[in-house]
Order: C-alpha cells, then structure tokens, then sequence
C-alpha cells in the first residue's frame, strides 16, 4: 500500500556500513535500516547464528521453552535494571506491552481508575493503536481517530508542565530518553532524574522507550545509564537482533508480576531465529567489544558535525549523544538527502529539518571523512 515516499534506489545486497544496487554501485550506509542494523550488513558472525539456528529451529511458538530465548532473557537482565523479559517483534508492540503492563500493575495496585499515561509531545512510540496514541504527534493520528483513551501529552523536557499535568490518576509517564524521530533531541540531564524522582514520589511508573537509543546507539548499552537513573519499564527492538525483527519489554519483577499467564501474549515473540540473532548481537557488542567502537567512532562523528555547523550558517546546531546524531537547519532536509543520494550516502531527515545519522558502530574513520566531505560539498552549494 502506498504508505512510504521511497528514495529512488533498490538495495539489491550489503556489506559492513555499504549496500549496493543492482548494477553494483557502493552507497556509504548512515541509515542503518533506520538504526536497525547496528553491526552493519551481513556481518558473519550473525549470518552464521542465524544460519545455524535456522538448521536447528526456526519456531515453536511460546508454548514450549527454548534455549536461544532463555538464554537472551538471561543476557537482557544480566545488563539491565529488569529482572523479566517479554518478547515481541517490533518497537509498536514492545510498546503496547509496556502500555498493557503499566495499566495492569497500576489499576492491580491503586484501583482501577489509575490508567493515565503522560507521554510526550513530538515522541515516536509506533503505528497501532495504542502506540500511535502515545506519539505526541497529531498529524500522524489524523484519521485514525478515535485514539485509545487514557493518554494526554506534555512538552519534553519541561518538568514543570509534566508535574502540573499529573493527576492522581496517572499510571505512567513514557518517554524516549533522547527523542529521535522527533528530531535528535537530547534532554537536560537534570530533566530525566527530576521525571524519575516525581515517579518515586507518586508511586507512578516511568516507561522508557529505548526501541531506537537501546543496544549501544548512544555509547552505553542502554541510553538511561547516560542518565544516572533507571526505568520501571523500557522497550527495545531497532538494534536489538541486528537486523532481524524482535522487540522486547523490559520490567522489575514486581511491575512485570502483574501480566499472569493468559493476560499477554505473541506468537512470533521471541522466536529461536530472533534470539540467536539478538544472542550474536549481544557477544559482539559486549565481548567483541563493539560498543566501545561504537562509542570511539560516535565522538568522532559528532566532533566532525560540530565543525560543519560552525561552517554553514544553514545548519542551526548539531546534536546527538553516541551514533544517533542529528543536524538542524533552517532549511528544508530532504533535498539534501537526495543530494547525498547522488554522491552515493545515504542519511535519513526527520521532521522535515533536521538530517539524522545513525550508521552502525563499525563505520569507519574514513568512512565518516566521506560522509563529512559529501556533507560539506552538499552544504556548500546552499550557502
Ligand atoms: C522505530 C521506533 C518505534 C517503532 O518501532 P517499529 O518496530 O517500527 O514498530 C517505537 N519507538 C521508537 C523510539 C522508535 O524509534
């Protein structure tokens, strides 16, 4: 159906940070699969885990136990703040598990007009229903109405109005710990613990939607660490099997004690072949060492935007924290990314102005020298 506005290329194979069309031209990769493919393409390690783990088992459903999904329950809680894992397929149904779980534990717990979720304006949370309702964004609502019930919205990163705005009934705030569709905004980082310390007052639960800054995008494996605090619930997915689809819902025992069996389910949900590739996934960026490349080579692009916002007077700040980095201009992005297009890199630009750059951890030095002198020579003709 006709829901994207496709750039004019088919991605026919892809290698580490390139791709290449059918007739074998090589594109520089800032995309990532829309920071999805945070070890790059086809990188081999993973294609043998999936490869292996496709010989063995591709499926069972989750009325029987299986080790890859063991085991990548175990990994998740051994380096996060959760104790319990629910598995999905994407970052809008990791996120309506956090939605369903909070309602649950809040109406279980403080009677059942406790449903209320504070959530952000200009946030990204997904596509269904629920999640839609949650995106702080009116224009992607727009005739989907009526929105799920429950949900009102606040400017991020304004603690005021958020404190104004809670009520008794409020269940949850959610929010993205750096808001990435929205435009690459990074909050103060007294923000973040001023939300988390209303939380505890209040007893009311603090989502974090980490499906675009979780596994390493930022520099830690999770961006909430660059805060200092810790959710009550978070969501994953983007990075989380390198390219094959999952997501997941992240929660303490005592919030996640609230879903019994019966009350939640997927029958995709952490299937072996998502969890031997999110399994890699995780060897390669804690063991492998990975996301301490990640993080050396997202300093580097961030210093390399910094000096172009300094040259052009068209980019009005460069932003970002890890390999999820963002350009703002005051002027109209998406020429610029077919312009890029043409001397074969690809960015994205969301919000109309601000062009993002989420390439996966192994880009190169080089390969970020050619996308700053692409830039520089994209911005030089707008001047
Ligand atoms: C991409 C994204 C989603 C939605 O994920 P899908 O897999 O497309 O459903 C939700 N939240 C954030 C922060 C995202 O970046």
């Amino acid at each position: 159906m006709n829901t994207y506005t496709r750039l004019p290329l088919t991605i026919e194979r892809g290698q580490g940070c390139l791709v290449y069309d059918a007739e074998g031209r090589e594109y520089l990769d800032c995309v990532a699969g829309i920071a999805v493919n945070i070890l790059g393409h086809a990188h081999p390690d993973i294609v043998e885990a999936i490869t292996r783990q496709a010989r063995q088992l591709i499926h069972t459903s989750n009325l029987f136990y299986t080790e890859p999904q063991t085991q990548l329950a175990q990994r998740l809680v051994e380096h996060s703040f959760a104790d319990k894992v629910f598995f999905c397929n994407s970052g809008a149904e990791a996120n309506e598990a956090a939605i369903k779980l909070a309602r649950r534990y809040a109406t279980n717990s403080f009677g059942p007009d406790r449903i209320e979720i504070l959530t952000m304006l200009n946030s990204f949370h997904g596509r269904t229903l629920a999640s839609l309702t949650a995106t702080g964004q009116p224009a992607l609502q727009n005739g989907f109405g009526p929105m799920v019930p429950g949900f009102r919205y606040v400017p991020f990163n304004d603690f005021n109005t958020l404190e104004a705005t809670m009520t008794p009934q409020t269940a949850a705030i959610m929010l993205e710990p750096i808001q990435a569709e929205g435009g690459v905004v990074v909050p103060d980082i007294d923000y973040l613990k001023k939300v988390r310390k209303l939380c505890d007052e209040h007893q009311i639960l603090l989502i974090f939607d980490e499906v675009q800054t979780g596994m390493g995008r930022t520099g830690t494996l999770f961006a909430y660490e660059q805060f200092g605090i810790q959710p009550d619930i978070m969501t994953l997915a983007k990075g989380l099997g390198g390219g094959v689809p999952i997501g997941a819902c992240l929660a303490t025992k005592t919030i996640a004690a609230a879903f019994e069996p019966g009350t939640h389910a997927s029958t995709f949900g952490g299937n072996p072949l998502a969890c031997a590739a999110a399994l890699k996934v995780f060897d390669l960026l804690l063991d492998g060492n990975k996301l301490e490349q990640g993080r050396i080579v997202g300093d580097y692009l961030a210093k390399g935007l910094a000096s172009l916002a300094k040259q052009f007077s068209c980019i009005q700040e460069a932003r970002g924290m890890g390999l999820l980095q963002g350009l703002e201009l005051s002027i109209d992005g998406k020429p610029l990314v077919m312009d890029c297009l043409e001397q074969r890199v690809l960015i994205n630009c969301t919000m109309g102005n601000v062009l993002r750059f989420v390439p996966p951890f192994i880009i190169s030095h080089t390969q970020i020298d050619l996308l700053l002198s692409v830039l520089s020579s994209v911005f030089s003709k707008r001047k």
